[in-house]
């Protein structure tokens, strides 16, 4: 329940209260996810070399007498025991003896941390559901202290220390979190607190997508306004109930000095949902604009780049690119190289064999959506560094010939009249149809396990063809930012 809390507070209601005939479907990607959790677990607990009292077979009141049972007779590692005090129940993957009491841990087939290298940070989610345990053993008197562990993908023991402050920018404990997260998961299970579905990027991957979105469209909620999101609607909604509301206001009319009369919203931020807003509610006229000129670089051939990868193996499988020359879409090619296995070796030859094939085109446009891309490039080559330089990496991502048309233009420069501003939401506002009915990234990982448990030419294509229209839409999106007016002031 904290786990889920910490994306949204609405999920824990709606699981608790909602009518379970509104659920959707279990999506495919998060039982891959579980699936990959559990072999792992089971993977990491075969390969213990110190002795455990193993409770994985036992269930309910009987699994918390046993486990109890073992932490009084001091049992030095408990796997899946069951621990409950003052209606807090939490099923930690680990107890492990530490002096007289316990540290709970668990078992993540995921990073420990996330963030980059040098300055990652605690998960969240995996600190309140780790803090839960070492609350209940603390009630018990059973606690060695506060800090817990995670033992993760890579192999790692990951400390999770609840009273260290978090940062200078952000000087709170995971401890404060923590009570936060439980007194808000107690108001909801109370139903003392009411809460509100709020659209955001989880939601596409939640079994409750339909019933929310089919509510937040009739309510017209402000969190359909690109980028606007939950705080923002809860500071704003008592003024601007609904989008059409904030539309029809004059922004001006809450401005004071460099403020406005919402907290933490500015008044260049208010000004963007309001015009937002406008041209959401705008119906038939509603047509999409530049905030500001652009003018993309133009070069003989030109480059539309998507990758794929697991992150739950840590592998980049697939770079694809459609070329185009003179911007004639008549000479449109994918080009895809493919990793067919998991493994290091696959993985660094489809990276060498795409970097070649970049290196032979050094004076094209590279168009790509988002910082992933560079980002996952820059990952593999420190992986493998005999196949590039740094400086070659980097040139190859220089402004001048490679465009990041989600940060660099579509979030600079445009406004959509859509709900947000995702790859597929815009090229489908522009026209563009994938070819498989149900595209995503996440339906993509989980079709290259299947291409990897099986060896089905028909999967392996599947992804390929998915791939292959992501880039073709980054092409549709290039051309139709090309067409946008500016708008009239
Ligand atoms: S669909 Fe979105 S708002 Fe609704 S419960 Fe799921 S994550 Fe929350």
């Amino acid at each position: 329940m904290l786990y889920d809390l910490v994306s949204c507070p609405h999920r824990v209601a709606m699981d608790l209260f909602a009518n379970p005939s509104e659920r959707d479907a279990p999506n495919p990607f998060i039982q891959l996810l579980w699936e990959k959790g559990s072999l792992f677990e089971n993977q990491v607990i075969e390969g213990l070399e110190v002795p455990f009292t193993d409770l994985s077979l036992e269930a309910g009141d009987e699994k918390e007498r046993l486990t109890l049972e073992a932490m009084q007779r001091g049992d030095f590692l408990i796997y899946s025991g069951r621990i409950q005090a003052a209606g807090l129940l939490g099923d930690p993957d680990l107890l492990r003896r530490e002096g007289d009491g316990y540290l709970a841990g668990d078992i993540k087939s995921g990073s420990g941390e996330e963030g980059p290298e040098d300055h990652s940070r605690p998960k969240k989610h995996y600190a309140v559901q780790l803090a839960l345990y070492t609350d209940i053993l603390e009630r018990k008197g059973l606690s060695a202290g506060r800090r817990a562990f995670v033992w993760d993908i890579n192999g790692e023991e990951v400390v999770y220390d609840f009273e260290e402050l978090q940062g200078k920018r952000n000087p709170r404990t995971l401890w404060q979190d923590y009570q936060a997260c439980l007194g808000e998961a107690k108001s909801i299970v109370d139903q003392a607190s009411k809460t509100l579905a709020a659209y955001s990027s989880v939601c596409k991957l939640c079994h409750w997508y339909t019933a929310c979105t089919s509510r937040l469209v009739n309510a017209d909620d402000l969190t359909l306004i690109p980028q606007l999101g939950r705080t923002n609607r809860d500071t704003l909604m008592n003024r601007f109930p609904t989008i059409l509301s904030l539309a029809e206001s004059d922004p001006a009319n809450f401005v004071v000095g460099k403020k406005t009369a919402f907290p933490g919203i500015g008044p260049a931020t208010l000004e963007k949902f309001h015009a937002r807003a406008q041209l959401i509610t705008a119906g038939d006229q509603a047509k999409p604009y530049l905030r500001e000129p652009i003018t993309l670089p133009g070069a003989e051939l030109e480059l539309f780049f998507d990758i794929e990868v697991d992150p739950m193996r840590d592998v980049c499988y697939l770079h694809g690119f459609i070329e185009r020359h003179h911007r004639n879409n008549e000479t449109e090619r994918f080009v895809a190289f493919f990793a067919d296995e998991p493994t290091a070796e696959a993985e660094r030859q489809a990276f060498e064999e795409a970097w070649c094939y970049l290196r032979e085109r050094q004076s094209c446009v590279m168009y790509y959506y988002s910082k992933y891309e560079r980002t996952i490039y820059r990952k593999l080559r420190e992986k493998y560094p005999d196949v590039c330089t740094e400086e070659e990496l980097e040139a190859l991502f220089d402004p001048q010939r490679s465009v990041d048309l989600y940060y660099d233009v579509v979030l600079k420069a445009t406004e959509w009249p859509t709900r947000d501003f995702s790859i597929k939401t815009l090229a489908s506002y522009l026209g563009f149809a994938w070819r498989d009915p149900h595209p995503s990234g996440a339906a993509s990982i989980e079709w290259f396990h299947r291409w990897v448990e099986t060896g089905d030419a028909t999967i392996r294509q599947r992804i390929l063809d998915y791939n292959e229209d992501d880039c073709r839409a980054t092409r549709v999106l290039r051309d139709g930012i090309d067409g946008l007016a500016l708008k009239p002031r």
